[in-house]
């Protein structure tokens, strides 16, 4: 058979993901892995959860083992709603302004498919988090990357590109900024409340939309909250949210909450898609929330990744501080932190030695879409043990020892 003539130009100009491919050895025995941004298992409040699986399957069967409507379930919505205004500020959300996605991974890909063309421009962090750029890329746009800092995009080299377009007479052909403004991956970073009020008085000014990609959020373990963008442009924001860090990524629910227009046409888009969140984890996470509130009782967790992310802070300073020309972040939240190394250092290319000292990271390589930098990494803190964290980070170092010793013979 000639497959190749089958694919559509998508399915061909697909590559496989890079970070799956390489974190495929990550439970080799003896193997210490800062690769994966997934939560720890034993967070997962998994006795209560089955106790509440039997109750609705037996209970309210009619609905958790039937379809359920495209726009998801009122009872999610309603105890995530409580949650919105009692953690995040947020207020005055309607039904009409939500829908219940399947992971904030489809709200990405409806994202595509419901503002995005071959004409169209979007602009994106440098570096991005790499699920966004796969799902808009099925719709070949054209990516603005745009520098990130300590405090989140540059908004001055934002403007810039906005102006180019606007002089250029392209301005109505760019559709939106993505961001995941609070402990952004890969970065860790987080915008500051100056650069969020000025993305969203360029919104207004320029006329496109912002993508507030939030599953990070509830994970801050150290410093203030700052408002969400959604809260300083509630017209022209998309705020994607997620159960996947709070709960369990396993549910796959997600909630968009946007102006009703929006959330209108991404629910008809959805119904191509999958017809429907599956109800059964929806009504289960809503009865869990109606019974729990579920950021207090993640309060020991984040505890736990604020001191992990100390020793690693810690084991870095102790291995990295001799060698010039090394930094990383300093996340008050989230999973990761991001390494940056002297430009001649190939995170990539230093993978098979990595995995030689058994340490595994995610090569910085993957996060861009162009313009590739190579010379970053991201580690992830929250699931090796304390012990793990500072041999892993020794190993590391070696590996970087040995591969710039390498490069100069
Ligand atoms: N956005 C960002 C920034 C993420 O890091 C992730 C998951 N790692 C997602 C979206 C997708 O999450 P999910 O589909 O599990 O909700």
């Amino acid at each position: 058979m000639n497959l190749e003539n089958k694919l559509s130009s998508i399915s061909k100009s697909a590559k496989s993901n890079i970070i799956r491919e390489l974190l495929k050895v990550a439970n080799d025995p003896g193997m210490i892995s800062f690769g994966g941004g997934v939560p720890d298992p034993e967070t997962f409040p998994r006795e209560e959860l089955a106790q509440i699986a039997k109750e609705v399957i037996e209970e309210e069967y009619k609905f958790t083992l039937q379809y359920g409507t495209t726009e998801g379930d009122n009872e999610l919505k309603d105890a995530y709603k409580e949650l919105l205004e009692k953690h995040e500020g947020i207020e005055g959300v309607q039904y009409d302004n939500m829908l219940v996605t399947v992971g904030s991974q489809e709200a990405l890909y409806l994202i595509g498919l419901v503002l995005l063309d071959e004409s169209s421009y979007c602009a994106v962090g440098k570096p991005v988090y790499l699920g966004a750029v796969g799902a808009f890329k099925q719709r070949f746009p054209k990516f603005l990357e745009i520098p990130l800092e300590d405090d989140g995009m540059n908004i001055n080299i934002l403007e810039e590109r906005l102006t180019t377009l606007s002089k250029e007479g392209k301005i109505d052909k760019f559709k939106f900024v993505y961001v995941v403004p609070t402990f952004q991956n890969p970065a860790g970073v987080t915008m500051s409340l100056e650069k969020r009020k000025r993305l969203a008085e360029l919104a207004d000014k320029y006329d496109f939309l912002i993508v507030e990609d939030n599953p990070y959020g509830a994970l801050r373990f150290e410093g203030s909250p700052i408002p969400s963008i959604y809260n300083l442009n509630p017209e022209r924001t998309i705020l994607l949210n997620t159960f996947s860090k709070i709960l369990c990524p396993g549910f796959r629910i997600g909630i968009i909450i946007a102006n009703e227009n929006i959330i209108r046409k991404f629910s008809i888009i959805k119904q191509g898609v999958n017809l429907c969140t599956p109800t059964l984890t929806q009504r289960l996470a809503a009865r869990y929330l109606q019974k729990h509130d579920r950021i207090e009782e993640l309060k020991p967790t984040l505890e736990l990744y604020r001191s992990k992310k100390d020793t690693m802070l810690e084991a870095l300073e102790n291995e990295f501080r001799n060698i010039q020309g090394v930094s990383w972040t300093r996340p008050e939240g989230g999973l990761f932190t991001w390494l940056t190394f002297p430009e001649e250092v190939d995170t990539l290319d230093m993978f098979e030695e990595a995995k030689k000292n058994k340490v595994l990271y995610v090569p910085g390589e993957a996060f861009y879409v162009n313009e590739v930098e190579k010379n970053h990494m991201r580690l992830s803190f929250c699931l090796p043990s304390h012990d793990e964290i500072r041999e892993g980070v020794r190993r590391l170092k070696n590996v970087v020892e040995v591969y710039l010793n390498k490069k100069t013979i």
